[in-house]
């Protein structure tokens, strides 16, 4: 049986870009169908994030003409990556496998067969990955390239170079629905989640029309985003200069002592600056000390999932003597629960 696609986009204000990607993107989904690659009961499902524009208007009336399109309305603008997620949520019934894909088509549709090819081979997450990025502005190549050597170095695992181009098996969005956080950062969590994976490169497009909806102000705020919900090396770096500090406050201490009794200081200077030095490099120490705690509030707070069984072999949909008999990994793999198709 061919799996079941839906592929989820999520738009805002784009009534400029979204004809023209709903065409590329019909034209696509039925291609795929017509070579037997994907079930015909594949979709597309169009999220609109609270758009102020015609959006929603063009989303709805497409739904009326391609049953194959569904549309999401939210009340509100939310943001991609929670659109993003609101989509996935939705997809996931119904399908075997969910590809995201911006609505500016920047990424290449053409790339969505080799997720596939990806997915059938029993992977459960596939990224696509930008081998290049010369069409997106110099400012913008650089910032993220900042970026994600900086959230590398705060110990968070990101897959570099990979916006939210990606395919997800229903397995994995339903183990992704176990992460409750609130500040979503889908980047860091996917990765997270473990599961066999893989990634398929790909040159990344300019925008086609319209503009981009991230401007720096909504860029600094998704780093941002996703340094403080996945790393607590900002306190952590408190904590140091707190430490830092007192020590250094007893090196000048003993400094301003000697110089008192050369007799080059005037009267009160000495004990005024030691204290100085002091109670900030404590009081630093004491900001960092709560910062931890705080920190491990927050972990908890999340309530991430503290594991994810991968196989579990008395659950496994095929019987198991059939299991024994062809052992190998790759038998095993496509045995899995991943196709609703055969599960129902
Ligand atoms: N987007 C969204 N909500 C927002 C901002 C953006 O759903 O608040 C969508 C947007 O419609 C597009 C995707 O997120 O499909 C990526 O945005 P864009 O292409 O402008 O970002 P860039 O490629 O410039 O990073
Ligand atoms: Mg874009």
């Amino acid at each position: 049986m061919e799996p079941v696609l839906t592929i989820v986009v999520p738009c805002f204000n784009e009534e400029e870009v979204l004809p023209d990607t709903i065409h590329q993107l019909e034209q696509f989904v039925k291609q795929l169908t017509s070579e037997q690659i994907v079930s015909n009961r594949s979709r597309i499902l169009l999220v609109d994030d609270g758009s102020k524009d015609r959006t929603w208007e063009i989303i709805y009336k497409t739904g009326l003409r391609n049953e194959h399109v569904r549309g999401l309305k939210l009340s509100r603008n939310v943001g991609h990556q929670n659109a993003l997620l609101a989509g996935l949520f939705a997809a996931k019934d119904g399908s075997d496998c969910v590809v995201s894909i911006d609505a500016d088509l920047q990424d290449d549709v053409q790339i969505i067969r080799e997720f596939i090819d990806k997915f059938n081979e029993g992977n459960e997450i596939v990224y696509g990955v930008r081998k290049r990025r010369d069409t997106d502005s110099i400012f913008k190549r650089h910032t993220a390239q900042f970026f994600y050597k900086l959230m590398k170095r705060m110990g968070v695992d990101l897959v570099y170079n990979h916006a939210d181009f990606r395919l997800m098996s229903k397995r994995a969005i339903t183990e992704l629905e176990g992460f409750k956080e609130v500040n979503l950062f889908l980047r860091g969590i996917v990765p997270l989640l473990g599961f066999r994976s893989d990634v398929v490169y790909y040159d990344r497009k300019e925008r086609q029309a319209g503009e981009t909806k991230y401007p720096l102000k909504k860029m600094l705020s998704f780093a941002f985003d996703g340094i403080t919900s996945f790393s607590v090396s900002p306190i952590r770096f408190v904590l140091f200069i707190g430490f830092v500090s007192f020590f250094l406050s007893i090196l000048f201490g003993l400094y301003f002592l000697m110089l008192k009794m050369l007799g080059e200081t005037q009267t009160g200077w000495t004990s005024l600056i030691t204290s100085i030095w002091l109670i900030g490099g404590l009081q630093l120490i004491a900001i960092g000390l709560i910062g931890e705690y705080v920190g491990k509030i927050y972990k908890e707070s999340k309530q991430r999932p503290k594991f994810i069984i991968d196989i579990d072999t008395f659950s496994m949909p095929i019987p198991r003597h059939h299991l024994i008999r062809n052992n190998e990994e790759e038998e095993f793999y496509k045995m899995d629960h991943r196709k609703v198709s055969e599960t129902t």
